[in-house]
């Protein structure tokens, strides 16, 4: 009996524990200390990055940015109905209304010709999901929030190590979060990060993250004591989970190479039922260096694609679907959506289907997988 494969698998990259050894020794744990530091300054360095505040999580980076942008009750934020829960719930938990817009069906990112129209007088920001590690069209997107004044906030929490016309992901918006959850590409658990590309949210943004007070201007000697000055909340990581995310990010270069393996392997193998109309494939549109975050299918419908789920688990393959989109969720239809509202979006979600991807996922058990989906679709 071949053992089961399961969807994903998270990579240690080696040196974990001998970090969170030595952050154990320095006695330094809640954060601020040396890995918590150099991880902010390994990401600034490696992408041009204005500032990086490390957080438990991208959730807590996207709740953070959404505070930066000020969001007043009844201010609007238009994103895709196609993407995980927090990034909506960053927007409502402040009283703002999530607008949701469709997406492409070649990348499934927000489809940057449905923007404007969706802009009204509340309209405040926008929030682009780089779905899957390919880059939304950002130049568009970027002009459009120029011309209403609108903030831009990537949500790179699948993007990190990917770029859009030579530029890194996560440096094109006012800011951008990252998630380092066991699920992403680098990983610590659970973890995030919050990007400012605009140097004069800096100040408010470490005074959210550390309570609501001005203890990094008195740890820098400009204060003589801290005190509460703003809101804010606990959103710093822990030294420990950032040791472990030191060992990661020291080494993106070998995570992203390998995983670009992976997905060629499938790309490669999966065309020629592409080319006889039996799936669909992602699209990496020119100028989008993708980080290979997720390998996706689409099925020619809802039932097929079930089936085939079904089919590789009983092979031990453990393949998923993805979102439920936000706006046909019960939360989501509060706010007065129906699913018909966005097409593609309720097209797709019925149709899609993730193989395992991940680091240590071998050459035999690619090609299991593979020829489990053909011998299914071309039976
Ligand atoms: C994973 C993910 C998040 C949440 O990240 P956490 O670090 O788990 O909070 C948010 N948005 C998208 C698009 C994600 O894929």
């Amino acid at each position: 009996m071949e053992s089961g494969i399961p969807f994903n698998r998270p990579f240690i990259a080696g040196r974990e524990l001998e970090y969170i050894e030595q952050a154990v020794t320095a006695g330094d744990l809640s954060g601020g200390g040396r890995f918590t530091r150099g991880c902010a300054e390994l990401l600034q360095a490696r992408f041009g990055i204005h500032k990086v505040l490390l957080t438990p999580s991208c959730t807590a980076a996207l709740e953070m940015a959404a505070m930066l942008c000020d969001l007043q009750p009844g201010d609007e934020v238009i994103m895709p109905s196609y993407t995980f829960v927090s990034t909506a719930n960053a927007v409502v938990r402040l009283g703002a209304r999530p607008v949701f817009v469709d997406i492409r069906p070649d990348t499934l990112n927000l489809d940057e010709n449905l923007i404007e129209a969706a802009i009204t007088t509340k309209t405040r920001g926008i929030c682009p999901v780089h779905y899957a590690g390919v880059a939304c069209e950002m130049d568009t997107i970027g002009k459009i929030a120029k011309k209403h004044h609108l903030m831009v906030v990537e949500d790179a929490a699948q993007a990190i190590d990917a770029s859009y016309r030579g530029r890194p992901l996560g440096t094109l918006g006012h800011m951008a979060a990252f998630s380092f959850h066991e699920t992403k590409n680098v990983i610590c658990g659970q973890g995030g990060a919050l990007c400012l590309n605009d140097p004069t949210l800096v100040e408010r943004a470490e005074i959210l993250r550390d309570r609501g007070t001005n203890r990094q201007k008195f740890l820098r000697g400009m204060v003589d004591k801290y005190t509460w000055v703003d809101v804010g909340s606990a959103y710093a990581p822990s030294e420990i989970c950032s040791a472990f995310l030191y060992a990661q990010l020291e080494m993106m270069d070998t995570i992203s190479a390998r995983r670009r393996t992976r997905y060629l392997c499938y790309q490669a193998q999966l065309a020629p039922l592409e080319a006889r109309g039996l799936l669909r494939l992602p699209a990496t549109p020119a100028g989008c260096q993708s980080n290979c975050h997720m390998f996706w299918i689409i099925l020619s419908d809802q039932h097929v694609r079930d089936a085939l789920l079904e089919y590789l688990k009983s092979q031990g393959i453990l393949a998923v679907f993805h979102y439920v989109p936000l706006h046909s969720s019960p939360m989501g239809k509060t706010f007065g959506y129906q699913p018909a509202d966005l097409p593609v979006t309720e097209d797709v979600s019925g149709r899609l289907l993730r193989l395992p991807l991940y680091h240590e996922l071998t050459n035999e058990q690619l090609q299991r997988v593979v020829d489990h989906v053909v011998s299914f679709l071309t039976r």
